[in-house]
């Protein structure tokens, strides 16, 4: 099995640079594995691989998979103007490491956002080619009818684009709400799509990517790493 010195691992892992990261280690506030290392250059095996900064329990990861609930407030987008960033929620090691978000939710939007630094991984799910739809929970100003309805599944025209577009499917909750999923994520889609109706979104909520669910108990500005299910989900 691969073996890589102890400063590399955590300067891969987001801790820094190389020099911080010895600083730490020879400051005795490193445990690999449960015990304690002041041996920058101790080599380790990267599977099963965890250890504790400063008490804080990590585990090695070749790449980092999260899902996130974004808050209302929060814009995703490195270098914000008027908002926090919803990296500011992320422990920083995990920013280091350029960790992105994977398609963008407005300011105002809430709901589920995936984040990930593997490129191949974020080009799957993202690229338009591969079909993962995002369903979302769209509260509207006004009543939504079975011919809105209908519309929206027919394609409506948005400005600056060529061709209508079409939800995948529809389904009303209530008189106001209506659940939509999309195959594309283009600038505003469910807005603008809502907007060519003489409607109005009030309020919008991501709940599904792919077969992947916001999880009921995930609170708005909580994230968590990606189970080998969730990714399936994803497929
Ligand atoms: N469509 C929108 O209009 N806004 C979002 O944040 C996502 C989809």
């Amino acid at each position: 099995a691969k073996k890589l010195d102890l400063e590399r691992i955590l300067q891969r892992q987001g801790f820094g640079t190389r020099k911080m990261c010895r600083i730490l280690i020879i400051n005795e506030q490193v445990t690999v594995n449960g015990e304690l290392c002041n041996d920058p250059d101790a080599l380790f095996a990267l599977e099963n691989l965890h250890f504790t900064i400063d008490g804080v329990a990590w585990e090695y990861r070749e790449h980092s998979y999260l899902m996130m609930h974004k808050p209302a407030h929060y814009e995703c987008s490195h270098k914000t103007q008027f908002h926090p960033t919803i990296y500011s929620l992320l422990p920083p090691p995990l920013v280091e490491r350029d960790i992105q978000c994977i398609g963008r939710l407005d300011e105002d939007t809430t709901g589920l956002i995936l984040l990930s630094d593997d490129g191949q991984f974020i080009h799957k799910v993202s690229s338009p080619k591969h079909h993962v739809p995002k369903i979302y929970a769209v509260t509207c100003k006004h009543a939504v009818s079975d011919s809105d309805l209908q519309t929206l599944l027919a394609g409506v025209k948005l400005i600056d684009e060529e061709q209508t577009i079409a939800a995948l499917e529809v389904s009303r909750v209530s008189e106001n709400v209506i659940h939509m999923t999309l195959a594309e994520g283009k600038y505003h889609q469910v807005k603008r799509m809502i907007a060519a109706m003489g409607n109005r979104v009030e309020y919008l909520k991501r709940i599904k990517i792919g077969r992947l669910a916001l999880p009921e108990d995930l609170q708005p500005g909580e994230w968590r790493w990606l189970s080998e299910q969730d990714l399936a989900a994803l497929k």
